[in-house]
């Protein structure tokens, strides 16, 4: 299928190219010593993760480590209320863990036995990587260092205690904020010291080549399954697709399936309190092109220039930018991306769990309540939802600030 210049019958095989461009944005700005570390997984991920021992031995952990194929439920109450538009979620909440983020973390471990390292280090902001890598790490044998700002390992407690109970290494961060930035500093800094024997796991379609690729692709396995299944069920593709965007991870991985596909693809990001620089986490609706953490794409920056302070709701999605693909599937218009705000998406927590029995996360809240707006604006036909995960870590904190509505 073509769409404008962009062919999608060859799309994989076009991007990212060599250098790990999706047109501009992407690449790899990063100093030399971590260029070489960068290289190193690329020429692995293009050798190893194409050999079928490879495939077939991730094929085996996602069915009985992970519990996958996760199910499409088809939302029956939901849909009844909002009129002739079929609505079903594609159920990453089932996934071992509960969310997507084992997809990649299980590939990017793997990956690292099979490259003879001894250790996995990332950095997490809520705790939620952090604990999907830990996960990983313990499964495989591996050791397991995570970088938290000192401020958020005092918000996260349970998710702290996670990652120690699963044998993981908390490494606490107190430079400046104390938070997700200087948590990435300090892990980087960390893996150009030590990177013959670690690998650093990036926690979604981020970072330096190859890692937006990298992750799409262990991700894809999301729209691969989802693209089947919901052909088995209704004999039909769906007519539009939603999933929630801030790194870009389960959007990425879910949209893969359907890009040669007549299918309208949206990707939801958080407005959180407004369109006001500072009250939202939306870099593909306000941004514009910039460089952070070692790629190219549309990113929000503050008056000099740097990235911006972001806010949203749900804090797996206060990311001021996304991955490079996003950005170029935006520019091309293969993808819509647009916003809805803190309000709306807790009210879709609400409205998802006591109508169908399923609490989503309040990331995934925002794709839930973007297709509600959706299907009363089709009329009818069908809105497959990626439901990115379980929203039991967000209870406490939704009674607390909203009680029960
Ligand atoms: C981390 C997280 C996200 C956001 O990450 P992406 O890379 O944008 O997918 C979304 N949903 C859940 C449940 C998460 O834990």
């Amino acid at each position: 299928m073509k769409y404008g210049e962009i062919d999608f019958d060859t799309y994989f095989k076009n991007y990212p190219d060599k250098n790990g461009y999706f047109g501009k944005y992407g690449g790899a700005y990063i100093p030399d010593e971590l260029k070489n570390a960068m290289d190193e997984i690329t020429e692995a991920y293009f050798t190893i993760c194409k050999s079928s021992k490879f495939i077939n031995e991730l094929r085996r952990i996602r069915k009985e480590f992970q519990g996958r194929p996760t199910p499409i439920s088809y939302l029956e109450r939901l849909s009844g209320k909002l009129g002739h538009v079929q609505l079903y979620v594609k159920r990453e909440d089932l996934n071992h863990t509960g969310a997507h983020k084992l997809n990649h973390c299980m590939g990017e471990a793997l990956l690292a036995k099979y490259m003879g390292k001894k250790k996995v280090i990332a950095e997490t902001g809520a705790g939620q990587h952090g604990v999907a890598l830990a996960t990983a790490a313990a499964y495989f044998g591996l050791e397991c260092d995570i970088y938290m700002g000192a401020v958020d390992i005092k918000k996260q407690a349970p998710n702290v205690a996670r990652m120690k109970i699963l044998g993981a290494n908390v490494v606490e961060v107190t430079d400046g904020l104390a938070t997700l930035k200087e948590a990435v500093d300090a892990a980087f800094a960390a893996y150009s010291r030590d990177y013959k024997d670690c690998i650093y796991c990036i926690g979604s379609v981020v970072g330096p080549h190859p890692f937006p690729m990298m992750v799409r692709d262990f991700q894809s396995v999301v729209g691969i399954e989802a693209r089947e299944q919901f052909l088995d069920m209704t004999g039909e593709l769906p007519d539009a697709i939603v999933a929630c965007v801030g790194g870009g991870s389960n959007a990425m991985g879910f949209f893969s399936g359907f890009l040669n596909d007549p299918v309208d693809i949206y990707g939801v990001e958080p407005l959180g309190r407004g369109s006001a620089l500072g009250d939202h986490a939306a870099s593909l609706t306000y941004g514009s092109e910039g460089i952070m953490h070692g790629f190219n794409s549309i990113m929000l920056k503050d008056e000099n220039g740097d990235p911006a302070p972001v806010y949203s709701v749900a804090s797996g999605l206060d990311y001021p930018s996304s991955g490079p693909e996003h950005a170029f599937l935006h520019d091309i218009e293969r993808v819509k991306y647009d916003v809805v705000n803190d309000d709306d998406t807790i009210d879709a927590f609400f409205t998802l769990s006591r109508l169908e029995g399923i609490i989503p996360a309040i990331e995934s809240s925002h794709a839930v309540a973007y297709a509600m707006k959706l299907a009363e604006k089709m009329g009818r036909g069908s809105i497959l939802i990626n439901l990115s995960g379980r929203g039991d870590k967000d209870m406490d904190y939704v009674i607390e600030k909203y009680g029960i509505r």
